[in-house]
This record gives structure tokens, sequence and C-alpha cells, in this order.
């Protein structure tokens, strides 16, 4: 086993990953070293299909914006759960982010007059998502790795497969990582760490996201003693391309884009009549479901019921401009000309609004409320919480780049203060030890009898599916409890591959080894929270219940099993009241 000593590691190359990695470099003055681990090559990390854009406050003066305004959007979006000290964060550092990466070198699109161009999105009052056409993950990413490469005390190793965080006393140590290139098993021996390994889409079949967005380590989270936060709470993004799955950006309802039923109406005006199509993205799934189930869907071949988005009244310049991307992509992926035809869209798994439960400054804590001493964790994979139950789009990309610099600051200033890390421990030595026996001593040399992990992943696809979809019922959610449990029994898996260099195999059980725990974190949040909010929501409870409701769901695991508590949502200005679009 190979041991690596670095001041400050972080797990995960997406924008929240990279843009900590920047941070804590200019922070320290290049004075720490800083690892940087992911499992897929740094660049094709999930942030790389980003692509409607990033939210902040660019012009007030010229549009009416203001900081208020976005951060009040954000919090009536998330059916008033986000944490509001969070939120008014998340506006704040918004503009000075999109300033930062541009300065950077990212293309954002233009006006004529110079000015950064804004697209209107859904639930946002004021056109205010910057973008970089609609390949914007693509070009922040781009430059954000190039920026990194220009700090010789940044390391990043690509295809590391992290398997555990070590955490002693309450305090972090590092992480233990397989070189899938080498199949060699690391030490990652370090002071601080940020996590930054984004959401668990793949926890379902029909999803938007990479195949590599697993969630994984959310469950070794867990088995560390690290609460998990607000987890129930799954975004369904209205318009998934039939059959794919692939994203169309919300992008193109931004840029004036129809949703029609079979009938040719537009049918966002039974359900969010001043927003319409803009609506936040729990409300048009529900109704793009709802004209399903009441049979104004069309019907795909392959069984699927879908809606028409429809563009063709935006002309060939708007489109070839502004969504060049989603031209392509119904083309290629669908056959569909967009000039001439509505493309088949449905709703689709796409982000997790709960994540590693942080404080507002992304510091790791217990289901306690205790900090992790040294971690800290920032995007996708962190609830800190600015989403609460339902994120608006643009959001995530803000918040990414906001907390990643901030992780990245309060990390690097941590490892300055603290003295220089002696030998490991023996007792570090022996869980890394253990560690890679678990893995390759009993998980690579292979139960026979065990199942396969492709195969668990199908059930558990089918459990989250069929259980807890974006309609939720007591009955149903108990069902797929007890398949959960039924699942979790599986200690090994069958894996066929004995090879230790790039074990795809060895890989993808480690995967679903950690997807298994947050499924039923996922579950038990949602069969327990008995009210609608959000994008969760029941059809035995469908209303919101602030009085016995508005609070976060924290899960953490005690004498195996996945146990909740629940803390106060923060409310500095906004009263909760009734979601009106
Ligand atoms: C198709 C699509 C388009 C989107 N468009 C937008 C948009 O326009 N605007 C917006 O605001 N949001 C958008 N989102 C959401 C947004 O893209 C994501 O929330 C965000 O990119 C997440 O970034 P991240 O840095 O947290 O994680 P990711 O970019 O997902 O990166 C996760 C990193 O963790 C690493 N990792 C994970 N597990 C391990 C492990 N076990 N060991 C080692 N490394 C590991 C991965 O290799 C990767 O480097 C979109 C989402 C989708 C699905």
């Amino acid at each position: 086993m190979e041991i690596l000593k670095y001041d400050l590691v972080i797990v995960g190359s997406g924008i929240a990953g990279l843009r900590a990695a920047t941070a804590a470099a200019w922070t320290s003055g290049g004075k720490i070293s800083i690892a940087i681990l992911s499992k897929v090559q740094a660049m094709r990390s999930h942030s790389l299909s980003a692509e409607g854009g990033m939210s902040a406050v660019l012009y007030p003066e010229k549009t009416g914006d203001s900081l208020e305004l976005h951060a009040y959007d954000t919090v009536k979006g998330s059916d008033f759960l986000a944490d509001q000290d969070a939120v008014q964060i998340l506006v704040e550092y918004a503009p000075r982010e999109v300033r930062y990466l541009e300065r950077i070198g990212v293309p954002w699109s233009r006006e004529p007059d110079g000015r950064i161009s804004q697209r209107p999105f859904g639930g946002m009052s004021i056109p205010r998502t910057t973008f970089a056409a609609d390949k914007t993950g693509f070009f922040i990413m781009s430059t954000l790795f190039s920026e990194t490469r220009r700090f010789d005390n940044i390391h990043v190793f690509h295809e590391h497969f992290v398997t555990k965080f070590i955490v002693e006393n309450g305090e972090f140590k590092g992480v233990t990582a397989y070189d899938l290139k080498t199949g060699e098993f690391k030490l990652f021996y370090a002071k601080a760490g940020i996590i930054a390994t984004g959401g668990a889409g793949r926890l379902y079949r029909f999803t938007t996201t990479a195949h590599s967005t697993t969630g994984e380590t959310l469950g070794y989270a867990l088995r560390e003693g690290i609460a998990i936060k607000d987890m129930e709470f799954v975004q369904w993004h209205p318009t998934a391309l039939v059959p794919s799955g692939i994203l169309v950006s919300e992008a193109a309802r931004g840029e004036g884009g129809y949703l029609i039923n079979k009938e040719g109406e537009r049918f966002m005006k039974r359900y969010a009549p001043q927003k319409m199509e803009l609506a936040p993205r729990d409300i048009v799934s529900r109704a793009i479901l709802t004209e399903c189930a009441e049979g104004r869907g069309f019907q795909h071949e392959t069984g699927m019921c879908y809606v028409g988005l429809d563009l063709r009244h935006l002309g060939e310049e708007k489109i070839n401009k502004r969504i060049p991307f989603i031209r392509e992509l119904a083309h290629k992926y669908a056959g569909i000309d967009v000039f001439s035809e509505p493309i088949p869209v449905r709703p689709a798994v796409h982000y997790t609004m709960g994540g590693i439960h942080t404080d507002t400054w992304g510091r790791v804590l217990t289901a306690d409320g205790k900090w992790i001493k040294g971690l800290w964790a920032a995007g996708e994979a962190a609830a800190v919480s600015v989403h609460g139950a339902n994120r608006l789009g643009s959001n995530s990309l803000s918040e990414c780049s906001v907390w990643g610099r901030l992780t990245g600051e309060q990390a690097a200033k941590y490892a300055m203060e603290t003295p220089a890390l002696a030998s490991p421990s023996e007792k570090l030595l022996d869980i890394a030890k253990r560690e890679e026996s678990r893995i390759f001593d009993v998980l690579l040399h292979k139960e026979v009898n065990a199942p396969s992990p492709y195969e668990v992943k199908r059930q558990l696809n089918d459990i989250m599916e069929e259980h807890f979809g974006p309609f939720r019922h007591a009955s149903s959610m108990a069902e797929g409890l007890a398949k959960l449990k039924k699942l979790r029994e599986y200690r090994s898996f069958r894996v066929v591959d004995s090879s230790k260099v790039y074990n795809q195999n060895l890989k993808d059980a480690l995967e679903v080894d950690g997807m298994i725990d947050l499924a039923l974190v996922i579950g038990v949040g949602a069969y327990t929270r008995t009210e609608s909010r959000g994008a969760h929501y029941r059809l035995d409870y469908p209303r919101r219940d602030d009085v016995n409701w508005l609070k976060h769901t924290v899960a953490y695991l005690y004498g195996g099993e996945i146990k909740l508590t629940y803390t106060p949502v923060t409310i500095t200005k906004w009263k909760p009241e009734e979601r009106k679009y």
C-alpha cells in the first residue's frame, strides 16, 4: 500500500472540487500541498454536462434585479425549506464567482453592448441565468481545470476511486483510494479534506445524470458517523429526451419554448397560469405526469408517455445562437428536426437536493451537530442548504462555485494553522490495511454464490422508480422499504473480473455497496415525512404541513440501522407562505 501525505485532499473534480482547489491554492499562496482525486478522468466529471447556466445578479441597475429578489425566489422555490442565511451567502457571492470565472477565461455569452447575457429560468422572477451558449458546464470545467494546472502544488489523481473517509475521534485523517489504472491501493493521509463527489441520480433508472453520478461516497460517509440531510428531496427535471433520458435543458423553455400535450394545448396554463413553462421543476414535472395519467400525453413506441417541447416558433437564428446543442441532440438522439416538430420529453431524475449534513460554511457535521474536524463538503454532495425541497435551475452551478471557494479557503487556512503531519499512527495504518483487505481479499476474491452487482443495481433502480418516484404513498413506500432492507442483506457481490488493473467490475461493486444505504436514507426519510413539500409529493398527504414538518431531516447510522433526527430551518426574513406561480 502506498502512503501519500497531503495538507488537503479534495475528493471530486467537478466544478465544486476544482473551484475548491483554486481557492485553496490562492489562499495558501501556494504553500500547502493539495491532492484532487476523481474516480473518472477529472475532465469527465459530471459538471461537464451542465447546459443552461449559472444564476447571479449582475446588472441590478439595468434590469431591476436585486440580491433580495434572487434570495426570495430561491427560498420560495425551495418551498421554504432552504436555510435563509445560506441563501443569502449564495446570492451575495454568486456575482463575484461569475466575474472570477470570467477573469480566468470562461467565455460567457454576450449582448451586443458587451454585457454578459442572462436568460430566464424556472422560478426566477428576472432573467439572471448567465450562460456560455448551452454548454456552460463544459466551458467552466475546462477553464477551472486549466487554472489548476497553473499551480505546482495541486496534484490531480485521475481514476482514483475513494473507498473510505477515515475519521478518528471526530477528526478527519484522510481517505483510502483504489488506483484504477495500476490496481494499487493508496492511503492519502491528510490534515484537511473536502468532499465534492456530486449527486446520486443513478439510484434511479430514468435519469439525466452521468453514469458516474452514483452517490456511493454518501453511503460511505454514513459509516463514519457523518449525517445525511434532506435526502428524500429528489428532483425530477421536466424535460428529458424520450426515450434516452438525455437532458433537454431548461434553457429551451427559458428562450421561449412551449410544452404541449397531444391536443396541442399549452397545458401549463392549468397548473401555473402566471409562470407557465417557467414554473419551478417540481410543479412542471408533476403537470406533465398528470397530463399523461389523464390521457393527454403522446405514446412512444417504447411505452413511455411524453409531451412535446415546441421550439418551432423561436426561429432558426435564435435556436442556432442560443441553444445549438439542444437542436443537435434532438436530431442525433431522437431524429427530430426542431424547426418542424416538437421534441418528445418527459420528467427524469436530475438532482439530489439532499446531501452531506453541513453547516452554512460547508463544515461536515454528525447528527448531533458536531463538526468532523478538518472536513468540509461542497457542491451537489452537500446540503448546506440552499435548495431545500426543490432547487431552482441554474442555482447549482452558483452553489458549486460559491461553496467550492468558501470550503477551499477555510480548508487552506486550517491546513496552514495545523502542525505538519507526523507519520501515520499504527491505528490509522491498520484501518487502511483492513480496507485494502476488504476490497482485494473479500470483494475481489469473489464469492461465487454472491449476487452480481449489476443484478443488485437493477433491483435497486426498480425499487426506487416504483416506490419512491414523484408521486409517493405510504403503502407503496412501506413495500419499497422492505425490498431495500432485503437488498441490504447482501454483504458481498460476485466480481467476475479478477484483475486489479482497470477492474470496472470491482468499481461497479464498490458503487453499489454504498448506494444501497443511501437509497434507504431516501426511503426512510420519504416514508416518515407525512406532508408534501417541493419535490416530495405524497398522494396520502397532499398538503405542506409547516406546523409539523418545517424542519430538516437528518439521517445517520446507528447499530447498523438508519435513524432520523430533525433540525430547524433557519428563517431570517421570509415567513413561509403558499407557493403560487
Ligand atoms: C445534464 C445536466 C445538466 C445540468 N445543467 C445545469 C445547469 O445548467 N445549471 C445548474 O446550475 N445546474 C445544472 N445541473 C446540475 C449540476 O450540473 C450539478 O449539480 C453540478 O455540476 C454538480 O457538480 P459537483 O462539482 O458537485 O459534482 P460533479 O460534477 O458531479 O463531480 C463529482 C466528482 O466526484 C468524483 N467522485 C464521485 N465519487 C467518487 C469516488 N468514490 N471516488 C473518487 N471520486 C469520486 C467524480 O469523479 C467527480 O469528479 C445539471 C445537471 C445535469 C444532470
